[in-house]
């Protein structure tokens, strides 16, 4: 095969414990999974329709480090989550057997143009400038369902210059691992290295340049950013 120019490189995550990578193929996100933010966000709880968007996979920012701040907001928001990374997939996949596709999870951030996202609600326009830009998507390393098996629960937490900001546990999320998977599975054909976030707990702030973001994920892991 040859291109017209060099084809883009695959982006992709440490595994923890290995000198191997994931390499991410799409990165799918849910809204409102969380009853309390879901609130903070004017939004009602609500079990019967999953918010689904997405992220390009060249959004990753393996490991954190640094973040540009990005352009065109005023307004950058943090939004820690539990990050599901897929080994395998498919199309309708069942909720009982949906954890069989899970290679490992990580922890990271939806970083958010919350400014833009609140146009964009109240002008019925698509989230993409809000959530899809460059360097949106900071991720840990994955852990190994091997190794960690899949966490029910777990102390999920977010401070900013070591201020806490976020705290939940995963066991709060209203949508499951299993059944996130499921619904996705019904709208769009899974595949290997797809990404999921699974959505922010309440405690969702502001960001500014020089800010010192540390998420983690009981059980799974850490994230370090600094924004630039
Ligand atoms: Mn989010």
């Amino acid at each position: 095969m040859s291109y017209v120019f060099d084809a883009p490189r695959v982006p992709s995550l440490t595994v923890a414990g290995s000198a191997m990578r994931f390499p991410v193929h799409r990165i799918y996100c849910i809204g409102r999974n969380y009853a309390e933010h879901a609130k903070e966000m004017g939004a009602v709880p609500d079990r019967a329709q999953p918010v689904f968007f997405m992220k390009p996979n060249d959004a990753i920012v393996a490991d954190g480090g640094d973040v540009a701040y990005p352009p065109a907001t005023s307004d950058l928001h943090h939004e820690v989550e539990m990050v599901v990374a897929l080994a395998s997939g498919g199309r309708d996949v069942p909720i009982d057997r949906a954890l069989e596709h899970v290679f490992g999870y990580g922890v990271g951030l939806d970083l958010t143009r919350r400014d833009l996202q609140a146009t964009a609600k109240a002008k019925s326009l698509p989230w993409d400038s809000s959530k899809a830009f460059d360097q949106s998507a900071p991720v840990s390393a994955l852990r190994r369902a091997a190794e960690i098996r899949h966490p029910r629960t777990g102390r999920l937490t977010l401070s900013v210059n070591g201020e806490l900001r976020q705290r939940a546990d995963i066991a709060d999320m209203l949508f499951t691992v299993p059944e996130i998977i499921h619904e996705l599975s019904r709208l769009w054909t899974l595949m290997p290295g797809d990404l999921i976030f699974t959505g922010t707990p309440s405690g969702v702030a502001a960001l500014q340049r020089g800010d010192r973001v540390r998420a983690e994920l009981e059980g799974v892991g850490g994230l370090d950013a600094r924004i630039r």
